[in-house]
C-alpha cells in the first residue's frame, strides 16, 4: 500500500467506525449510562439524518420510480395467528448451547463441531448444555392479564404485514398483477449473538418489498428484480466490487423459499449478507387462505383466471444498510494543508495533513453544505448567517465558526459534508463565495445568487471519485 500524498487508502475497522460513530453522533450505545443495553442502538443528530435518508432513497425507488408498487405501514403488533400461518413459531428458531461454567451462550452453528461434539466450551473449557431450539421471537403480552391468552409477538419481519393487507390493496388501489408493496419498518428477534455493532441487533428496521407474480412469471420476476436491487446499490454510489451474489444451498433455503439469493457487502469483519432476494412461491398466501379461512386468489378478469400469486421479496436492512454506507464512505487519506484562496487563515505551515473523510452520495449525506466564516468579526459572521438562512430552505446546512478554516474542512469532511460554502472578505466585496468540494477538496468561486442552483447540479451529476 502506497502511503504517497493523497494515495493513501485507510482501511475502515469495526473499531474507526464505531468509534467515529459515537464521537461524531451518528450511533450511541441505548442506554449507554446504565451501562448499555445489548442488541439495541441509538441514532444521534447526524445518524438520523443519514438513516431516513437512506430510507428516503429507497422509497423513492420503489415507489417514486415504479408506478407497480404501492406503500404499506402496518403494525409492529400482529393477530399471533400471523406468526403460525406464516411458519414463525414453529420454524423461526437458532440452535442454542450455554457453558455451564463461564455462563456464555453460543449459536450452536457457530462454535466448532468439535467442541460441540465433545460438550466443551470453546471460551473456557467447561462443560456444555445440551442444544435446545430457542425461538427468535420476542413474546409479549397484551392487555392486563399476563396469561396465554392475551399473548402476542413483537413482529420479526415486516413483510407479514405486507401480506395480511395483500387483499386490501388489491381492492382499494385495484393493483393489477403483477405489482408490489412496499414497507419500511421496525422488526425485533431475540438474536443471540449481537455483535459487530449495528449488523445484527435485537431491534432493527427493514425495507421490504413482496411483488405479487402470475405463478410461471416468478422466474423471470425473480432474475427482474435482481438485476434491479444490483442496479440500486450502483446508483447509490457503493464500491461495486465490495458487493457479490450469493446463492442459498439446499441447506440454507428458508422453509418458504424456492429459491434465494443475498447480496453481500465486504464488512470489515468480512462478506455478510446486506439483502436477501428470495422467491417464496404462492407459500405465504396459501398459508394465510388456510389460517384466516379466507379466499386470497387474485381474480384476473382480463383472463378469468384465479389463483395465489407467487411472491417475489426484496429485503434490506435499514439499519445493516446503514452500517454498510459508513463502511463504504469511509477512506482516510493523506493531503495537503488546506487554505481558503481568497483569505489569509490557515496558512501557518503548509504541512502534510490525514483526513478521514465518509464520502457519502450528496442525496445520503446528513448535512449538505456547512456554512463557514473565515472570521467571526467584521460581519463576516452575519453574512455566512445570512447566506445559511438562503440555502435552509433547500438543504440540511450546518454552521461552524470555529477555529483554523483547514481544522473546520476536516471535521466536515469526517462528518460526510459534500459542500462547504466559505464567506471571506471577497464575499463583503464582490458577491461570491467559496464552494469547497469535499472529495476533491477542490475550491471555486460562486456568485451567492447562484449557490443554490450550482449545490443543485454538483448533487445532480455526482459521480464517486
Ligand atoms: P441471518 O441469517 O443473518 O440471521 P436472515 O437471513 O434471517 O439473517 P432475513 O430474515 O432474510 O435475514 O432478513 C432480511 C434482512 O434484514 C437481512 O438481509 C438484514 O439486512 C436484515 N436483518 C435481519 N436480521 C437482522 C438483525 N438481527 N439486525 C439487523 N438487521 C437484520
Amino acid at each position: 500500500m502506497s502511503e504517497e500524498k493523497g494515495e493513501y487508502r485507510g482501511k475502515a475497522t469495526m473499531e474507526k467506525i464505531t468509534s467515529l460513530a459515537k464521537r461524531r453522533g451518528f450511533v450511541f450505545q441505548s442506554s449507554e449510562i446504565y451501562g448499555g443495553q445489548n442488541g439495541a442502538w441509538d441514532y444521534g443528530p447526524l445518524g438520523v439524518e443519514l438513516k431516513n435518508r437512506i430510507a428516503r432513497a429507497w422509497w423513492k425507488e420503489m415507489t417514486q420510480l415504479h408506478d407497480d408498487i404501492a406503500g404499506l405501514d402496518a403494525a409492529i403488533l400482529m393477530h399471533p395467528r400471523t406468526w403460525e400461518a406464516s411458519g414463525h413459531v414453529e420454524n423461526f428458531t437458532d440452535p442454542l448451547v450455554d457453558c455451564k461454567k463461564c455462563k456464555t451462550r453460543f449459536r450452536a452453528d457457530q462454535i466448532p463441531p468439535e467442541n460441540l461434539a465433545q460438550k466443551k466450551c470453546p471460551e473456557c473449557g467447561g462443560e456444555l448444555t445440551d442444544t435446545r431450539k430457542f425461538n427468535l421471537m420476542f413474546k409479549t403480552h397484551i392487555g392486563p392479564a399476563e396469561d396465554s391468552a392475551g399473548a402476542i409477538y413483537l413482529r420479526p419481519e415486516t413483510a407479514q404485514g405486507i401480506y395480511v393487507n395483500y387483499r386490501n390493496i388489491v381492492q382499494s388501489n385495484r393493483m393489477k398483477i403483477p405489482f408490489g408493496i412496499a414497507q419500511i419498518g421496525k422488526a425485533f428477534r431475540n438474536e443471540i449473538v449481537t455483535k459487530n455493532f449495528i449488523f445484527r441487533t435485537c431491534e432493527f428496521e427493514q425495507m421490504e418489498m413482496q411483488y405479487f407474480v402470475k405463478p410461471g412469471d416468478d422466474v423471470k420476476w425473480f432474475d427482474e428484480w435482481k438485476k434491479r436491487r444490483w442496479a440500486y446499490y450502483e446508483k447509490l454510489g457503493v464500491k461495486m466490487d465490495s458487493l457479490r451474489w450469493h446463492r442459498h444451498g439446499p441447506d440454507e433455503l428458508a422453509h418458504y423459499a424456492k429459491d434465494a439469493y443475498d447480496i453481500e457487502y465486504l464488512f470489515p469483519m468480512g462478506w455478510r449478507e446486506l439483502e436477501g432476494i428470495h422467491n417464496r412461491s404462492d407459500y405465504d398466501l396459501s398459508r394465510h387462505a388456510e389460517y384466516s379461512g379466507k379466499d386470497l386468489k387474485y381474480i384476473d378478469q382480463d383472463n378469468n383466471e384465479r389463483y395465489i400469486p407467487f411472491i417475489i421479496e426484496t429485503s434490506a436492512g435499514l439499519t445493516r444498510t446503514l452500517l454498510m454506507i459508513l463502511c463504504d464512505a469511509y477512506d482516510e487519506e493523506l493531503v495537503p494543508n488546506e487554505k481558503n484562496p481568497g483569505g489569509s487563515e490557515g496558512s501557518a505551515g503548509s504541512a502534510d495533513d490525514w483526513r478521514t473523510v465518509l464520502r457519502f452520495h450528496p442525496d445520503l449525506a446528513p448535512v449538505t453544505a456547512a456554512v463557514l466564516p473565515l472570521m467571526k468579526k467584521d460581519g463576516l459572521a452575519e453574512l455566512a448567517e445570512d447566506i445559511r438562512a438562503e440555502l435552509k430552505e433547500d438543504f440540511t446546512t450546518g454552521y461552524d465558526q470555529a477555529g483554523a478554516i483547514g481544522r473546520r474542512y476536516r471535521r466536515q469532511d469526517e462528518a460526510g459534508t459534500p459542500f462547504c460554502v466559505t464567506i471571506d472578505y471577497q464575499t463583503k466585496e464582490d458577491g461570491t463565495v467559496t464552494l469547497r468540494f469535499r472529495d476533491s477538496m477542490e475550491q471555486v468561486r460562486v456568485p451567492r445568487a447562484e449557490l443554490i442552483e450550482r449545490i443543485r447540479r454538483e448533487i445532480k451529476q455526482y459521480k464517486r471519485g
